[in-house]
């Protein structure tokens, strides 16, 4: 997978690219990571690419001709036209059956806003928009970090043995529903045990009951992906 981010600020993306996992599917040519510094493609003497609101209004706004001719420059980068998506708290929000489309991708662009956010003109030139949640960032990068983290784990081979993406929260293993919960060493912490059917050896009614939990906690914590998916966590 050729990822693509169109950014003031690559700076941020040093040390989350050249850790864990993602450095990892990066060395393994599994995915590739292309910084476009926005800035080099601004205007004027100081490489501007905000300007006031047309209107008037507080704040400055992303140019589109900056904005698109980065996105192009990017694009080049990587070898070709990317699923352009522009990084909003006004796009669809950010789910994992996002992260299993975007991961499927050969080539993704993800652009970050800054300011008051783009030009209306931008959501022109890309193919989705896409928010982390209903709230505001500063900028787009965190965003973007969020959502290449969610879609290198869906990578063929990436994870490894130790973890896998199949059986987790939001994944068809549980309907789409939250995974039941989870218990390690020691048997007794402070007075609280672990689950009599976990250390039963008895697999069949391991699996019960993890089915029974994901189930009653998709239900208890996030109801609206039960009405979402009403299969959740009985499969
Ligand atoms: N004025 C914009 C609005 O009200 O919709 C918000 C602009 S925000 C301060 C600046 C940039 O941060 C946005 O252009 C976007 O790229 C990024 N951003 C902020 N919140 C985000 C979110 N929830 N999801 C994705 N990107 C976000």
């Amino acid at each position: 997978m050729q990822t693509a981010i169109v950014t003031l600020f690559p700076e941020l993306f040093a040390v989350f690219l050249d850790t864990s996992f993602v450095k990892r599917a990066r060395e393994t040519n599994r995915l590739g990571v292309h910084l476009e510094q926005l800035r080099e493609h601004g205007l004027g003497r100081h490489r501007s690419v905000d300007d006031t609101p047309y209107g008037g209004g507080s704040g400055m706004v992303m140019r589109p001709d900056c904005v698109v001719a980065a996105m192009e420059a990017a694009e080049c980068a990587i070898g070709g036209r990317a699923v352009r998506v522009l990084l909003t708290p006004q796009g669809e929000p950010f789910r994992q059956s996002v992260a299993e489309e975007l991961s499927a991708q050969e080539r993704l662009l993800l652009v970050c806003g800054r300011y008051e956010g783009f030009d209306e003109r931008v959501r022109l030139f890309v193919d989705r928009e896409v928010s982390l949640g209903d709230f505001v960032l500063t900028g787009g990068e965190v965003a973007a970090m969020a959502i290449i983290e969610a879609c290198v784990r869906l990578l063929p081979d990436v994870l490894g043995n130790a973890v896998s993406s199949v059986e987790e929260s939001f994944s068809a293993a549980w309907g789409g529903g939250l995974e039941y919960p989870q218990f390690t060493r020691p048997p007794e912490f402070r007075g609280h045990g672990v689950p009599e059917v976990l250390v039963s050896g008895n697999h069949a009614r391991i699996a019960a009951w993890r089915r029974e939990q994901a189930t009653e906690r998709t239900a208890a914590r996030r109801p609206d992906l039960e009405r979402r998916n009403p299969g959740v966590g009985r499969s």
